[in-house]
């Protein structure tokens, strides 16, 4: 795997956001035959762009527009398709496993990029994290377009009115960019794809947006967040703000002010923490977050460098940590890279000084809203902004070229309702032997006969 016995290791943990961009600047900077090699490890074999996560749940865009494989992204760089272990930072080692025995493999490094996110924080409310979905990963979003579809059709052959109620009844929890862009579009789906029930009714639907704040958005200021709330509530969303989720079951969500809400399906978008891998880490933490300078360099580690959510980065304009955002983590991915290869081969750091240009939501039905530079945009050029830029922002031109496809293609048809499969292998495994042995006996019969 070793270039030579004295190339430098650069070791990245994560291919999101921070480690993906840190790998590709890496990549642009280092000279053809640099005697450095890159190493980066992930869970998944494809970054994801979390911005259009909603849009997959929501049947807008199928569910591979929005990744891309990392070998098809990274030319020099080695890629380890596994989970992250342990991190011993004295030894630069960091142990990662794969394979279906889930063995082991211990990388070691002269340089340790952090890059690891976040994880959804269920705050040890009673039955959260068994009962309710969460909007983080693919496969969560593909979750939550297959149980809205589910639930659909069980309501549609589902007598008793109670079933019913806790069937059509969807919550989503957070106010933020995840919970808001998640009910516009679970809302819109559900309002098309009711047409196609005939026992059903869009006065059947409650879409319910429950949010611990005053006011949705608040990132973008009072004014867009009461924009957005009264066109949602004009499209038929439910809002309970100032309110908690307190407990949750797997038929009902009881709320801080007393309601219970009858539902199956809860979408906890209300918080993350950064990732559990750090806890065991013996360096400074704000909240859970790496501490680094202005160089991305974490606290007494040299050539241990922090990025992205799981890192408190300090924003020269505040003075406090950056936004856990995509766009400061995409950014700190070309300084990190850069002050590397400052290290290896001697050079200037430089430090990380972005300010954030703006921020949008888009929601729902060619509508949306947006801060860039101080000023407020919303209705059509919102969206049209929305999706323009992050069009721009998804890696590779052949997953652009899609995405626009499917844009278009939208604008024809309405909203697929195919319910994806989710047997585990070994079910399915269980069922073809089953009908082998079936059609066997059959066989067998008919020769008899
Ligand atoms: C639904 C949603 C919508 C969002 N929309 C926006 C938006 O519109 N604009 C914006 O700026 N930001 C947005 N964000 C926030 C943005 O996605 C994050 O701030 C950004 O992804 C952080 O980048 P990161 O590299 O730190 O972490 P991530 O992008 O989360 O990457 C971390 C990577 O580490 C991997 N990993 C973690 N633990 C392990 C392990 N033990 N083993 C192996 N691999 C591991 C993960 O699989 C992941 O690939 C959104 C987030 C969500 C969830």
């Amino acid at each position: 795997m070793a270039k030579s016995s004295q190339a430098k290791r650069v070791l990245i943990l994560g291919s999101g956001f921070g480690g993906l961009y840190t790998a590709l600047h890496l990549e642009k900077k280092l000279a053809r035959g640099a005697n450095v090699e890159i190493t980066l490890v992930n869970r998944d074999n494809f970054f994801l762009f979390t911005p259009m996560l909603h849009e997959v749940a929501a049947s807008d865009l199928d569910i591979t527009d929005i990744v891309n494989p990392v070998r098809k992204l990274l030319r020099r760089t080695q890629f380890f398709n596994g989970s992250i272990k342990s991190i011993d930072l004295d030894q630069k080692c960091v142990v990662v496993s794969h394979g279906d025995d889930d063995h082991d493999h211990e990388l070691s490094y002269d340089h340790l990029v952090l890059a690891m996110g976040s994880v959804t924080n269920f705050y040890n409310l009673p039955g959260l994290a068994e009962h309710a979905l969460t909007m983080k990963s693919l496969s969560d979003a593909i979750r939550l377009r297959n149980r809205l579809i589910k639930n659909l059709e069980e309501a549609d052959f589902e007598c008793c009115p109670a079933q019913l109620e806790r069937l059509l009844t969807i919550v989503v929890a957070g106010g933020g960019f995840a919970g808001v862009e998640t009910i516009a579009s679970v809302n819109d789906f559900m309002r098309e794809a009711v047409r196609f029930y005939p026992k059903l009714s869009e006065a059947d639907l409650r879409i319910i947006l429950v949010g611990a704040t005053e006011k949705i958005l608040p990132e973008l200021g009072p004014k867009l967040g009461d924009y957005a709330q009264e066109k949602l509530a004009a499209r038929g969303v439910e809002f309970l703000l100032n309110t908690a989720v307190q407990q949750v079951s797997d038929r009902e969500v009881t709320l801080s002010d007393g309601t219970t809400l009858k539902t199956s399906l809860l979408v906890w978008t209300a918080g993350v923490t950064p990732n559990p891998l750090l806890n065991k880490l013996d360096c400074d933490k704000q909240r859970g977050r790496l501490i680094t300078n202005e160089f991305l360099e974490v606290n007494g580690h040299p050539n241990v460098w922090a990025l992205g959510d799981c890192a408190a980065v300090p924003d020269p304009a505040t003075g406090k940590p950056c936004p856990p955002t995509a766009q400061h983590a995409l950014r700190q991915g070309k300084i990190a890279a850069h002050n590397i290869v400052a290290a290896i081969n001697g050079g200037q750091q430089r430090p990380f000084t972005f300010r954030t240009i703006g921020a949008l939501a888009a929601i729902g039905r060619r509508t949306g809203v947006a801060r860039i530079m101080g000023v407020n945009f919303s209705g059509f050029i919102a969206w049209w902004l929305w999706r323009t830029i992050y069009l721009s922002k998804l890696p590779r031109f052949e997953k652009k070229v899609r995405v626009a496809l499917n844009w278009t293609l939208d604008l024809l048809f309405s909203k697929d309702l195919v319910q994806f499969m989710e047997v585990a292998p070994s079910r399915l495994r269980t069922e073809a032997v089953t009908m082998i042995e079936v059609r066997q006996e059959e066989l067998a019969k008919a020769d008899a006969a």
